[in-house]
């Protein structure tokens, strides 16, 4: 009941299943299916001039607006001007909660964003926004229970593949503890985070609290990760850029500023023999290829009992002709282009090489236009043989015998990754073993495993994978806090 759970709700969202939700996005929508979006530092002082890029839709090449980078004057001024959010912890968690409201009531546009900018499918930007403002009301609530002061100033460093949730959630934790934030988007996606900051301080979130400050990792991020009046750093993003991070700040930073990141994966899931194998498909369809595989939860190593591997992959490779990759804007879409040029050539030159060797199973026609990677799925040995993660729709098929169960897990652990992993099994026994002997941050039993919902699944991994605490969980926001003094002894 309420008493235990408080009374917060996760935010709807729409069901695309209902012919009038669905007619009430399309109305929303439409009007910005061309509008030309502009982005710039959001500062608490004068913005200097530069020159503007353009930001172009994945799917299409098509303009989508532009973005002013910040210059290292504006960075300057950032620093300056910011400072710690000191109103009570009540009116912040007032501002954020208004702010989630101004966030459900603007879905025409960030749907549009979502899509245009960031290559989403309308389903992802359902979900995605839906977790953007469950973040914010899930931290609001958390804000008052807080015992600690603030830190002061939070650099948020955030990814282009949840260019809206995991923007908002990383400045709505600092926020929230009472932190001064500013705030560097990817660079890929800079329109939908100014869209979202404006929101918030059109909510009332003060100026000083929070700056956005766009442009690329080695100009802004780095700027951000080397300066002593930042108190803390909240990441997500590469393992090779959180590693980078922690050097600077060592260098640089306060000892006791701490590093929050949410890194990398190598993902797998286990479908033994006891598993319904529709569900099963059904769900390795979703953790491999939707979002176009764009996420750091999405499944990367399918193990496949030997006695139902034939049979799960015949119907796997049944259920991905029925997938339409395509313009995310259409609403007949289930896959959409990755991010951009670079990680399509990338992810493009890895599966030609997995050609070449004999060992591609299965894959798709993609659109000839635009930054599409067809779905498809390679063989290997084990985990083990994957050089790194993959941030696309390939997915990689190992079969294996009953007798070596312990192996797998022993070779999961082994990649020194630990974020999701998926086990399709009815064997109540094995699913408590393995659950226990799985270093990963996130298991799944018998569904997906993507989509971490705030509030009831806290997200985050291990190793490799992050520092933790899990975003969307109660030991989240109590970091963003400074460590309380010690009582004192009698
Ligand atoms: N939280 C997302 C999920 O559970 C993944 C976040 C990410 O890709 O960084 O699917």
């Amino acid at each position: 009941g309420p008493e235990l759970f408080g009374s917060r709700r996760n935010s709807r969202g729409f069901d695309l299943t209902d012919a009038a939700d669905l007619a009430r996005i399309e109305a929303a929508r439409a009007p910005h299916a061309e509008t030309i979006f502009d982005a710039g530092p959001r500062l608490a002082g004068p913005v200097a001039e530069a020159a503007s890029l353009a930001i172009l839709n994945p799917a299409t090449g098509a303009l989508v607006g532009h973005v002013q980078p910040a210059s290292d004057a504006d960075v300057q001024t950032a620093l300056a001007k910011a400072q710690a959010w000191d109103a009570p912890a009540a009116d912040r968690a007032t501002i954020l909660r208004a702010a989630a409201d101004l966030y459900e009531a603007e879905f025409g546009p960030i749907y549009a964003l979502l899509a245009r900018e960031a290559g989403k499918t309308l389903s992802d930007a359902v979900g995605e926004l839906r977790e953007a403002v469950d973040f914010l009301r899930y931290y609001a609530d958390a804000a008052g229970s807080l015992i600690a002061p603030a830190r002061g100033l939070f650099a948020c460093i955030s990814p282009w593949n949840f260019p809206l949730a995991i923007f908002t959630g990383q400045i709505a934790a600092a926020l929230a503890a009472g932190n001064a934030v500013l705030a560097k988007p990817a660079e890929q996606t800079p329109l939908i985070a100014a869209f979202a900051v404006d929101l918030l301080l059109r909510a009332g979130v003060p100026a000083s609290a929070l700056q956005l400050l766009p442009g690329d990792g080695s100009t802004v991020g780095a700027a951000l990760t080397r300066d002593p009046r930042v108190n803390g750093i909240c990441f997500t993003g590469s393992t090779e850029t959180a590693l980078k991070i922690r050097r600077s700040m060592a260098d640089h930073l306060d000892p006791t500023a701490p590093l929050i990141a949410e890194t990398g994966g190598l993902n797998a899931m286990l479908v033994d023999s006891t598993a319904l194998p529709e569900q099963a498909v059904r769900d390795i369809l979703a953790s491999s290829f939707q979002s176009a595989g764009q996420r750091c939860s999405a499944l990367r190593c399918l193990y496949l009992q030997e006695d139902v591997a034939e049979t799960i992959q015949h119907m796997l490779f049944g259920a991905m002709d029925d997938l339409t990759p395509g313009d995310p804007w259409d609403l007949a879409t289930d896959t959409g282009p990755v991010i951009d040029a670079a990680a399509q050539a990338d992810i493009a030159a890895y599966i030609e090489v997995a050609k070449a060797e004999g060992r591609v199973l299965k894959t798709l026609a993609a659109p000839k236009a635009g930054h599409f990677i067809a779905p498809t799925v390679i063989r290997i040995d084990g985990i083990a043989q994957m050089p790194r993660e993959i941030f696309g729709p390939v997915l990689h098929i190992v079969p294996f015998k009953a007798s070596e169960i312990d192996a797998v897990i022993a070779a999961v652990n082994a990649t020194g990754y630990g974020l999701t992993f998926g086990l399709h099994s009815r064997i109540d026994d094995r699913v408590q073993r393995l659950v226990e002997a799985l270093r990963v941050g996130n298991t799944y039993v018998n569904r997906n495993q993507i989509g971490a919902v705030v509030g009831s699944q806290p997200f985050g991994g291990e190793g490799l994978s992050g520092t933790g605490p899990k975003a969307g969980g109660p030991q989240y926001l109590p970091r963003f806090c400074a460590t309380p003094a010690p009582l004192a002894m009698p």
